[in-house]
């Protein structure tokens, strides 16, 4: 599964890995703690959170996804 990391845009703060749904409430508290006057901003950061291989298997499925749809447009 893929993790996510939100570095704010004021400070040197980051969320460390985590889920996105984590990594956008910790900003958004950070924000608020931190930089109450100020609209969230900063760097989203995505990696694949799975090292043992298949690191590409939503590559794949996007790749299946199009083979899919060209093939259905073709048969028109
Ligand atoms: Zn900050």
């Amino acid at each position: 599964m893929a993790q996510f990391e939100n570095a704010c845009g004021e400070c040197g703060y980051t969320t460390g890995w985590c889920s996105q749904s984590e990594a956008d409430e910790r900003l958004m508290r950070h924000y608020l703690d931190r930089h109450p006057t100020v609209p969230p901003g900063g760097a989203h950061r995505v990696r694949d959170g799975d090292p043992s291989g298949g690191g590409c298997g939503s590559c794949l499925l996007v790749l299946v996804v199009l083979i899919v749809l060209l093939a259905i447009l073709s048969n028109r």
